[in-house]
């Protein structure tokens, strides 16, 4: 993982004392995950550029991360994290540019505080939404942009592009400004879980961005990915990031706290994420398979993004709870052509399931009998093979955190069984080995930070 930072003009040989590294020496820090170095590769009157370089140190993750914990998963040893901008890369800005990510430069204080002509370049950073993420992310804060697509495998060009850029932004802006937005939108960017997400990361989020994150066009997107959904810091944060205007101060004497604790349901949570997730894989056509009485349907017949749902559920009366639910007979017929409600069981091949872009699984698969998995799995990634695939389950690590629950019970009678994360993530895992999927996984809810959160979710996409 490599960044480098770019100073043109009068001041370039002073970028040495801005991040506070010696231009002659190579320099090398230990991090929690592995080594960071820091070098110049140039370093003239003119123009100077310092490098970083991560090596993240994959076999110590593992040994640390599990030493309590079960078996590590292949997805463990073998994954990209050393080599695409991730929120590796947060840490080690702050712990090898803590005092130009604080603003601060000893021998020339108001440098730091000057306008400078800079340049980040990020040798490889993910965006599964696309290009246009990052014009909508770095734009609007003044940015110029440039990126390059990064071919899977420049001898294979049939195996297609992938999701990596070579990334480069230019701007005249304080050092610090830069590292702070960098610091926020390459978590935001990549976009998956490499630590536990609490309190104090809606601290840091507010710290660095606090100044140019209130005015964004895509705060909420942001504030959401970088907290990883997580409801009630989300919230929290958001409202912190408000701008004042004096409107708010009159009309929020006894609001906000009530916001801040009004309890979102589970459920909601479980639905907002996937409906979230649904949008940035661009799922137009999309399956809800045991749709139930239609909660989700609801949630996205009307999103313009939705141009087709097909609702797939064994139980003929939830069928019809869901039609009632969604009060088809009063939509628009724009509305209404985009849904059917179809009766199957999910554990044998339809052909009425193929040639969808994404299907959804919300709480279905802890209803079929664990012998049955291999049937539902063989029917949805093997058959139906939509590109993007979300599946929540209850996380059953989690279940000692409900006093009112007996140790040992499911939450529901028609529960067949109930999995802890690892079980879950070995099955997924397990799936994507056999059908050409790659997983990803977050916790719905607040999360308790020995159980987890109450619920667990797996966002499969297909392999191009
Ligand atoms: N996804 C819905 C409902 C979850 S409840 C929601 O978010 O609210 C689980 C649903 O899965 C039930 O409606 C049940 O009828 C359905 N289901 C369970 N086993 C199934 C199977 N083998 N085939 C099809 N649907 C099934």
């Amino acid at each position: 993982m490599l960044l480098t930072l770019t100073l043109q003009g009068e001041h370039a040989s002073r970028l040495s004392f801005l991040v506070a590294k010696h231009p002659d020496r190579c320099q090398s820090f230990d991090t929690g995950f592995g080594k960071a170095h820091v070098f110049y590769p140039e370093c003239s009157e003119s123009i100077s550029t310092i490098a970083l370089l991560l090596e993240v140190d994959s076999l110590g993750i593992v040994k640390t991360q599990h030493r309590n914990g079960g078996p590590p998963l292949l997805s463990h040893y073998v994954n990209d994290r050393a080599y695409t901008a991730n929120s590796f890369l947060s840490v080690a800005l702050s712990k090898v540019f803590g005092s130009a990510l604080n603003g601060k430069c000893r021998e020339f204080p108001e440098l730091a505080e000057t306008p400078l002509p800079l340049t980040a370049t990020l040798s490889a950073i993910p965006s599964r939404s696309g290009e246009a993420f990052f014009e909508e992310l770095f734009s609007p804060l003044g940015y110029e942009i440039e990126t390059e697509l990064i071919p899977l495998d420049e001898n294979f060009p049939a195996w297609g592009e992938g999701h990596l850029y070579q990334l480069t932004l230019s701007k005249t802006t304080t050092l610090c400004e830069l590292l702070r937005q960098l610091y926020i939108l390459v978590p935001v960017l990549d976009n998956q879980k490499h630590y536990w997400i609490g309190k104090e990361e809606a601290e840091k989020l507010l710290e660095k961005a606090g100044n140019w994150l209130p005015e964004h066009p895509l705060k909420e997107a942001i504030v959401g990915r970088y907290l990883r959904y997580r409801r009630r810091l989300m919230n929290e944060a958001l409202l912190r990031l408000a701008p004042e205007t004096e409107e708010d101060e009159e009309t929020t004497t006894d609001e906000p706290e009530e916001r801040i604790e009004k309890p979102i349901r589970l459920h909601d949570q479980r639905l907002e994420v996937a409906t979230t997730i649904l949008k940035e894989h661009a799922a137009h056509r999309i399956l809800d398979l045991g749709c139930g009485e239609g909660r989700l349907i609801e949630r996205l017949l009307t999103k313009p993004y939705v141009h087709e749902i097909a609702g797939f559920d064994v139980c003929t009366r939830s069928l019809a709870k869901a039609e009632r639910r969604l009060r088809l007979d009063r939509r628009p017929e724009k509305i209404r052509e985009k849904l059917s409600l179809r009766q199957g069981a999910l554990t044998y091949r339809d052909p009425r399931q193929r040639g969808y872009d994404a299907a959804c699984a919300i709480e279905v698969i802890e209803h079929i009998d664990e012998e049955r998995l291999p049937a539902f799995a063989d029917a949805l990634f093997g058959y139906a093979a939509p590109q993007t695939i979300i599946i929540t389950t209850p996380n059953a690590e989690y279940n000692n955190c409900y006093e009112w629950l007996p140790a040992g019970n499911f939450r529901h009678r028609d529960h067949r069984f109930e999995w802890t994360r690892e079980e879950f993530e070995n099955w997924s895992q397990g799936i994507c080995e056999t059908y050409g999927y790659q997983v990803t996984f977050t916790q719905i809810g607040d999360e308790d930070e020995t159980h987890g959160g109450p619920s667990q979710m797996a966002v499969f996409t297909k392999h191009l």
